[in-house]
């Protein structure tokens, strides 16, 4: 459970057929883009891919809820920084909650334990990298991990 040279776009590639069947199941489309080729990092690939898990059950948990949708998971870079975007078209967050996602134990599930997003969150943290959320009512939710080109 170490850092190593980790290929980002073959994570997510990896990551996205992972969550295929998982989707199919629940009548969720998924889509991959791949906005770059496959840039090298120093990173905790087990740990990454925890997140992107972490985010697309969530992603999926929020649409099933409506009926389905479309998961979108996207890859970008600059010379500064990867970006990897998991976008879903579920309810949205409310505005008034959107504080306290990333807090430990906070859930809106019956089930829910609440840490998802703060485990996310603390592995993003460890990794220099930043994790944010855009959402809108009705129209859906993206969480957007930045994580610095190791130079
Ligand atoms: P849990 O999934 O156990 O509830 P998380 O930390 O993963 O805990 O998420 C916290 C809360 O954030 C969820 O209960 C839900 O209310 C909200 N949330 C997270 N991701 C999404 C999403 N993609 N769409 C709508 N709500 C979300
Ligand atoms: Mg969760």
């Amino acid at each position: 459970d170490s850092l190593e040279d980790v290929w980002i776009g073959t994570l997510l590639h990896n990551t996205y057929t992972l969550l295929q069947s998982e989707a199919n199941l629940k009548g969720i489309q998924m889509a991959l883009l791949m906005a770059c080729d496959n840039p090298l990092l120093i990173a905790n690939p087990n740990r990454i891919k925890q997140v992107l898990i972490n985010l697309a059950r969530n992603a999926m948990e929020a649409m099933i809820e409506q009926g389905g949708g479309t998961l979108t998971l996207a890859l970008d870079s600059t010379d500064e920084h990867i970006s990897i975007t998991v976008k879903d078209t579920g309810p949205g967050i409310d505005a008034s909650h959107l504080g306290r996602i990333f807090s430990p134990f906070y859930t809106t599930k019956k089930t829910g334990t609440g840490l998802g997003l703060y485990v996310c969150k603390r592995i993003i943290d460890e990794h220099n990298g930043t994790i944010t959320v855009t959402t809108e009512t009705g129209v859906g939710t993206t969480f957007e991990i930045k994580l610095p080109r190791n130079r």
